[in-house]
This record gives structure tokens, sequence and C-alpha cells, in this order.
């Protein structure tokens, strides 16, 4: 599904890459992000309670100068295949984490199916390397068994070697990153009305539905009327990762949204739309559909 449309074109700005961190578990993915949170967050924003939205925009210094990434908290896989099984394409690149000390598990294969069926580069962080039982080399000789040829060997996917424990060569890794992104052009046209998908959603006490949109084009305002699947609203309220609101949110923004009738469904593409009338209608007839569906099939 393409998220540019043709009225897009004369209007394209560079957007952020949306990164998303795989790997079989205990590999270090949690310990990776969690350290590049907190070494890369700009000094007055330490120390503020993130609130998971599933989300986390960082700003990485590259050559002296601050670059926005996004990552993805998703709980990895699960997310990752409902994505996709509902054909949202939000991440791209996937950082796969090996553990240097343990080489491919099933989860790493899984992680690296995910990424290729998606179309999505990949670098891969070999991780642990500080560890006494580490065998880099024996890690991208598997990689490179299951066609991940390592750009040192002369082959397309570039391997860094880190310790997400230690930091070591992380600094390396984001800038490796943002090289394969650079080369992907990313653009969105910020001027227009949002798109983009959910990758969180559930129900709040008091808030009522609450979910989690990264906008992949256009910029998603307070006051607009949204729709996704058969849920729709006003935009009552955006909170950023760490709970503070904002106004708006512009390309490969992650944001919390307050204001939808129902609970939408992670994965589910949203829009705006002109008005609650349409939003309504549109909803109505998404929710007949599935009705009409839903009796043909038990027809047979
Ligand atoms: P996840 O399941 O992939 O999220 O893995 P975690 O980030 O929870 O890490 C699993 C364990 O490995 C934890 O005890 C981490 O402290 C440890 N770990 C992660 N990265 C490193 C590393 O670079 N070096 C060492 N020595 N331990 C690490």
């Amino acid at each position: 599904k393409e998220i540019l449309d043709e009225e897009d074109l004369d209007s394209l700005e560079d957007r952020p890459p949306v990164l998303t961190i795989m790997g079989h578990v205990d590999h270090g993915k949690t310990t990776l992000l969690d350290y590049i949170r907190t070494s890369k967050v700009v000094a007055s924003e330490a120390g503020g309670i993130t609130q998971g939205i599933g989300a986390y925009v960082v700003p990485v210094p590259i050559d002296g100068k601050l670059q926005t990434c996004v990552f993805l908290d998703t709980p990895g896989h699960e997310a990752f295949g409902a994505m996709r099984a509902r054909g949202a394409r939000v991440t791209d690149i996937a950082i796969i984490v090996v553990a240097a000390d343990d080489g491919i598990r099933p989860q790493t294969n899984e992680a690296i199916a995910h990424a290729k069926a998606a179309g999505v580069p990949i670098v891969v962080a070999i991780n642990k390397i500080d560890k006494d039982g580490a065998n880099p080399d024996r890690v991208m000789e598997e990689l490179a068994s299951i066609g991940l040829m390592p750009e040192d060997w002369g082959g397309d996917v570039p391997m860094v070697q880190v310790s997400a424990l230690k930091g070591d060569n992380v600094d390396e890794l984001l800038e490796t990153v943002m090289l394969v992104a650079e080369l992907q052009d990313l653009k969105a046209n910020p001027h227009r009305s949002a798109k983009g998908t959910v990758i969180e959603a559930g129900l709040d006490k008091s808030k009522g539905p609450i979910a989690t949109f990264i906008v992949q084009n256009g910029t998603l305002k307070k006051g607009d009327i949204i729709i996704s699947g058969e849920a729709f609203g006003k935009v009552r309220a955006l909170f950023d990762e760490k709970g503070n609101h904002v106004d708006q949110a512009g390309p490969s923004i992650p944001v919390q949204v307050i204001g939808l009738n129902n609970v939408p469904i992670a994965g589910d593409e949203f829009e705006v739309v002109s008005s609650l009338d349409a939003a309504r209608e549109k909803a109505e007839a998404r929710a007949e559909a599935l009705k009409n569906d839903h009796i043909a099939t038990q027809a047979g």
C-alpha cells in the first residue's frame, strides 16, 4: 500500500527513519534500546519518565548534528507479524540483534524472515562482545550461511559489533543505521492531512479508548477528525512518549491519541477525514461490509 499520493510529490520533505529492534530473547534488545534512549536523550530531557506508548523519538548526534530516529518498541515479533498481516509497513530499517556468545537462534531466523518479507533493510548488531564466550566471527559465518553476507566480507549487510551493556560501538551502530536510512531517501509531505498506522491500542479506565499512531504522511493535529477501521472520533488530546501534551505530530512521529469512540486495531491504518458525519458514514459502511463478509463466510 502506497503511503504517498501523486499530489504529495511536489511537497516532499525528509522524515526521520522508523527503526525496529528484533532478535532472539535475551540477546539484548531491551538493553540496547535502553542504552540508546538514556544515553542519547539531550540533557534537558534526561530523567523524564517515559510512559511506554510503544515508540520513542531519539535525537542521535551524527557528525555533530542531532538527527532524529524513531524506535518502535513493539513486543517485537507479534506486533511486526500483526502489522505485516494487515499490509502495514511501518518500519524503515530492522536492527537484528544477535548475541555473540550464542549465535543464530529460532527468533533470529524469524526476525530476519519478517524483515525480508516486508522488504525492510537489515542492520545486524552483534551484541555482547564484552563477554568471555563471545565469538563474533562465528556469528558472521552463521549469518553468511543463511544469506546475510557481511559488508566486511563483500556482502551488503552492515554488521556492527557492540556491547549494549557497556555501550561500546553503539554510536557506530547508529551511524551505520543512519547511513542506510540516508540511502533510502525517506520523504513525506508534512503539509497535508495525516495518515498512518495504529501501533498500539487499548482502553484506559479514565481516558477511554487510547491509541498510539505513527504518522506516515501529513501532520496530525488536535481537533482533526480521524477514522481507523470502525473506530472514529475527534482528536481531543495528543501526547508524546513522555506524556507531554503536543498540538501536532508530523511524519514518522509516534503520538498517543485520545478521542476515538472505540479501540482501533494495531496494524490498521488511520486517516483524517473532513467531518464527523463523513467518519461515521465510513465507519458504518465498514461495519456493514464486515457483517456481510461474515454472513457470506458462514453461508460457505
Ligand atoms: P532481550 O530479551 O533481547 O530484550 O534481552 P535483554 O536486553 O533483556 O538482555 C538479556 C540479558 O543479557 C540481560 O541480563 C542483559 O543484562 C544481558 N546483556 C544484554 N546486552 C549485553 C551485553 O552487551 N553484554 C553483556 N555482558 N550482557 C548483556
